[in-house]
C-alpha cells in the first residue's frame, strides 16, 4: 500500500469508528452484553484458529471453544498470568495477518518487568472511536464544547508516542492543531513554560507527574497557566494530590484505566465515582487469591479479557491491579458498570538535589531495552543516595548490563549521587499492587506524601 492509500484507508476506518460511540455508554445493559458476547465468540474463534497458545490449550484441556458463548463461560478457561506471557510472548500473538502485522508495545513498567504486547492495526484505528467515550466527559466538563486543545506529557517511546506515530502514518493531519506532545524528560521549567504558552484546555499525563508539577506550583517553585481539566492514566495519584488539584486549584480530574494489554478498560465521569468499564470491549472480573470470582463490593484482583485486539490475544488475563466492582448506578446515566479506585498503581517520583525531579518512567527507560533484565527496583534513601536491586536472567547478564545501567542512572539522577547496585536472583513473588519499581523513602518531600490517606 502506498503512503497515501494507507492514510486514506486509515482516515476512513478511524472516521467510521466514531459513529454511534457517544451513545454506547448509555445503552441498556442487555444490549451491551449482547455486543460483548458477540465480540467474545469472535475472539475465541479467532484464538482457536490462529493463536498457538489457545489452539494448544483447547486441545490439551479438551475444551470446545464453541461452548464459550457468554462472558460467564470464560470461567471454563484457566487464568493467565503475566509471567506466562512474558516467558513466551509470541505464543499469544495470532499467526493470521492482523497478528503478523501488529504493532509492538512494551508494558509501561509499573511492575518493573518488561512485557511485549502486539496490537493489530485495525483495532488501533477504531480506538479513535472508543476514545469518544472519555472525550465526551472532558467536553461536558468544558461546558459542552465540541473541540478542545490538549497537551500530553508523555515519554519518548512510551505507549502514547508509539500510538501517535502510528496514527500520523495512517491518517491525514487530523488533530495536529489541537494536540501538543510534551515530555517528562524535559526540564520541568520548560514544560511549565510550554503550558503557559499553549494554554491547553486539557493536560494529560501520568498521575504522578501531574501531582508533582502541581505540588511544585503550589510551593511557588514553578508557574504555569492552569488547564481547565487534567487527565491521567497508566498510574495513579495520591488522594492528597487529587485534593490539591481539585480543591486548591479548582481543576476537575478525569482518570483513565488503561493498560498496554488492554488499551481501554475504563474512565471516570463527571462524578468521579470510580471507573466506568467499557463493557462491550473488555470483560472484567474480580477474583480472589485462588482465582475464584468475587461478587460486587468484594475487593480482589482484576482479570481482563480483551475482546478487540487481534495481535496479542489475552483471555482471562490477570492484570495485577486490585479493585472491586460496584452495584451502584452512576447519576451520570451511563450504564457501564463502575469499578472502584485501583489500588497499587501509585508511582514514586524521585526528587533530586537540584530541586527538580525524575519521573519513574525515565528510570524505566534505562532498563526497557536491555536484554536479560527481568525486574528492577530503584530505592531512594536520601536525595543523593540510591540502591538498585536488579534481577536478570543470570549473573552473567547482570555483569553485562550493570555498568551501562549505572552510567545512565547517573546521567538521569546526577553525576554525584551514590548508587549501590545488587544482583537479585529473584524478587519476592509479585503480589498485586504491592511492588514499586521506583520507591522513594524520602519523608520530607515528594509525591508519596499523603499516600494511604
Ligand atoms: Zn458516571
Amino acid at each position: 500500500m502506498t503512503a497515501t492509500l494507507k492514510k486514506a484507508y486509515g482516515t476512513v476506518v478511524s472516521a467510521a469508528s466514531l459513529i454511534g460511540q457517544s451513545r454506547v455508554p448509555y445503552l441498556p445493559r442487555e444490549h451491551l452484553h449482547q455486543m460483548r458476547d458477540r465480540r467474545l465468540r469472535d475472539i475465541v474463534r479467532y484464538a482457536t484458529e490462529t493463536v498457538p497458545y489457545y489452539r494448544d490449550l483447547f486441545r490439551r484441556e479438551g475444551i470446545d471453544p464453541r461452548d464459550i458463548r457468554t462472558a460467564q463461560d470464560l470461567d471454563r478457561l484457566p487464568l493467565l498470568d503475566k509471567d506466562t506471557v512474558r516467558r513466551n510472548p509470541k505464543l499469544f500473538v495470532s499467526e493470521a495477518k492482523p497478528g503478523q502485522t501488529a504493532v509492538p508495545f512494551v508494558t509501561s513498567g509499573t511492575t518493573g518487568a518488561p512485557l511485549q504486547i502486539f496490537h493489530d492495526r485495525h483495532s488501533m484505528l477504531i480506538n479513535t472511536g472508543f476514545n469518544e467515550r472519555e472525550k465526551d466527559v472532558v467536553r461536558s466538563l468544558l461546558g459542552g464544547r465540541r473541540s478542545y486543545t490538549e497537551a500530553g506529557i508523555g515519554y519518548q517511546g512510551g505507549t502514547r508516542t508509539v500510538f501517535r506515530k502510528f496514527l500520523d502514518d495512517y491518517r491525514f493531519g487530523l488533530g495536529q492543531a489541537v494536540w501538543t506532545d510534551l515530555y517528562v524528560s524535559d526540564p520541568v521549567k520548560s514544560v511549565a513554560a510550554a503550558l503557559s504558552r499553549l494554554q491547553p484546555d486539557l493536560v494529560s499525563s501520568y498521575g504522578s507527574y501531574l501531582e508533582a508539577i502541581f505540588r511544585m506550583a503550589a510551593a511557588g517553585r514553578i508557574h504555569f497557566h492552569a488547564p481547565h481539566v487534567v487527565c491521567y492514566g497508566a498510574d495513579s495519584m495520591t488522594d492528597a494530590g487529587k485534593r490539591l488539584i481539585e480543591r486548591d486549584f479548582g481543576i476537575p480530574i478525569v482518570s483513565l484505566y488503561n493498560a498496554v494489554e488492554a488499551f481501554k478498560i475504563g474512565f471516570t465521569c463527571e462524578h468521579g465515582s470510580g471507573f466506568h468499564l467499557r463493557e462491550d470491549l473488555i470483560y472484567v472480573k474480580i477474583v480472589d487469591g485462588d482465582g475464584f470470582g468475587l461478587g460486587t463490593g468484594q475487593k480482589g484482583e482484576v482479570v481482563v479479557t480483551n475482546l478487540v485486539n487481534r495481535g496479542t490475544v489475552l483471555l482471562n488475563y490477570r492484570l495485577g491491579d486490585i479493585a472491586s466492582l460496584s452495584e451502584e448506578r452512576c447519576p451520570c446515566g451511563r450504564t457501564f458498570v463502575l469499578l472502584s479506585e485501583l489500588e497499587g498503581r501509585l508511582e514514586d517520583v524521585v526528587y533530586l538535589a537540584d530541586g527538580g525531579f525524575a519521573h519513574p518512567r525515565l528510570v524505566w527507560k534505562v532498563f526497557k531495552h536491555r536484554p536479560g533484565v527481568v525486574r528492577y527496583q530503584l530505592i531512594q534513601h536520601a536525595l543523593d543516595t540510591f540502591e538498585l536491586r536488579l534481577a536478570t536472567v543470570d549473573r552473567a547478564a547482570f555483569e553485562r548490563v550493570i555498568d551501562g545501567v549505572i552510567e545512565e542512572l547517573h546521567r538521569l539522577l546526577g553525576a554525584s549521587v551514590v548508587i549501590e547496585a545488587t544482583y537479585q536472583a529473584e524478587f519476592q513473588p509479585y503480589v498485586g499492587g504491592k511492588f514499586r519499581p521506583v520507591l522513594s523513602l524520602l519523608r520530607d518531600r515528594g509525591s508519596h506524601q499523603g499516600e494511604g490517606t
